[in-house]
């Protein structure tokens, strides 16, 4: 191989480390496969629900199905799965604007949401939830846990419809939220009032443990098929899983209020998707253990990671704190140039939709934007962090790691 011994040395020393770390994530893995194969079974999943429909797509037998498989593979009463969810922004605006009504409240209770959403909860004049006369509060994490005193608190002064949970981390220099912390405050909150919709973003979460927030008492929660779920097959979609009557108005939402989830046709067919979820807890874990190497190595050069290479990772995100807006940029433009698809193409800053600050990002990936696969991107701005995430297979992780490594070693030579 064309990398120097020193470099080698670097990852292979960081991987040595990680030899526990990796048996425990086989561990979920396999767990989670049991899991997606029993729904599977359990729904007699054939050839015939692969096929693809057109028109309108009544009785289409591979969608319902796929509904089932998900619901059952989350624990949940009922799920949506659908490749005309565009991103997971579309899944989440579907959740929120399915079940709340003008006059209610909604409570974002880890932060700030994902930035997609800040416009979609408060924009002027777009047909935000704010034009559509929902309110909004919102209250930070305080020591990466919920404030449990706020929540009270402002569920007292006016008891919300909704309560918003952000499982990942987004733009932010914290860990994620583990599913245990989740279904701790969920508690909390439903013996406040059992009625208020406890919703999760899940994006970047699906399979990073052994449980998910629908097994600790969300009422629902969204991801996206071109992250984890999707296990970097299918081509597109985003879904939404929990209890039978809050999926029931996200159908209406998604199609129509006399029509739910009765239509909706996909001509190509849905064994990618059918066949990601599958693969879904191994890519996940692949992913993860690529995460954690270069959480590894970048903390034994002297970076600032988050999290902590050998702590529980809840999403498959890694930060990585770099000195200069210029190792930022080039670190991005080592992970495209070790991608498989636009290796070529050098990634610039650019001000992307939705974001409100300038973005850069490597994304050389076989299904386009895909996040399960190895990708990076990352704000321009003070500090300069960087959010690596995905993978399809480790080994290629390990070769980008190898690629960053050399790339930066060379500049700091120069
Ligand atoms: C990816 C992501 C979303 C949705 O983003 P899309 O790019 O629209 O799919 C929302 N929340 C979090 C935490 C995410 O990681």
């Amino acid at each position: 191989m064309n990398f120097d011994t020193k470099v080698l040395q670097i990852v292979n020393n960081a991987e040595q480390k990680l030899t526990d770390f990796f048996k425990e994530l086989e561990n979920i893995a396999f767990l989670n496969q049991n899991k997606v194969l029993e729904a599977f079974q359990n729904n007699n999943v054939a050839l015939r629900h692969f096929s693809g429909t057109t028109g309108y797509g009544y009785d289409d037998i591979g969608r319902d199905t796929l509904c089932k498989v998900f619901a059952d593979t989350f624990h949940s009463e009922a799920a949506i799965v659908s490749p005309l969810i565009a991103s997971g922004t579309h899944a989440l605006t579907l959740a929120l604007f399915g079940v709340l009504r003008p006059n209610d409240k909604m409570l974002a209770i880890s932060g700030a949401p994902y930035d997609t959403l800040l416009s979609v909860i408060q924009g002027e004049n777009i047909g935000s939830l704010k034009d559509f006369g929902v309110s909004y509060e919102q209250i930070a994490l305080k020591n990466n846990d919920f404030d449990f005193d706020e929540i009270k608190k402002s569920i007292q002064n006016k008891v919300p419809k909704l309560i918003f949970i952000g499982r990942s981390r987004g733009y932010e220099w914290r860990d994620a939220l583990s599913v245990l912390k989740i279904g701790k405050v969920i508690d909390f909150i439903k013996k406040i009032d059992k009625n208020i919709i406890i919703m999760v973003d899940n994006c970047y979460g699906e399979f990073m443990d052994t449980i998910e927030p629908t097994d600790v008492g969300a009422d629902m929660m969204v991801g996206s098929l071109i992250k984890n779920p999707g296990g970097g097959l299918a081509p597109t979609g985003g879904y939404i899983a929990g209890k039978q009557d809050v999926i029931e108005q996200v159908a209406f939402r998604l199609t129509s209020p006399s029509i739910g989830m009765e239509i909706g046709s996909y001509t190509g067919g849905y064994q990618q998707f059918y066949q990601g979820l599958f693969l879904a807890p191994h890519i996940t874990m692949n992913a993860t253990k690529g995460s954690a190497l270069f959480g590894q190595v970048f903390s034994d050069l002297g970076y600032d990671v988050c999290p902590n290479p050998t702590a529980k990772c809840n999403d498959t995100v890694r930060s990585i704190k770099f000195n200069t807006e210029n190792e930022l940029i080039s670190f991005i433009q080592s992970i495209q140039k070790a991608s498989p698809i636009d290796s070529n193409v050098l990634p610039l800053p650019w001000d992307m939709p939705g974001y409100v600050d300038q973005v850069i990002m490597a994304a050389g990936t076989f299904t386009g934007g895909s996040s399960i696969e190895l990708s990076a991107d990352s704000p321009i701005k003070e500090p300069y962090i960087a959010y690596v995430q995905g993978g399809l297979t480790y080994e290629h992780v390990k070769i980008a790691v190898l690629m960053c490594v050399s790339e930066l070693l060379a500049n700091k030579n120069k």
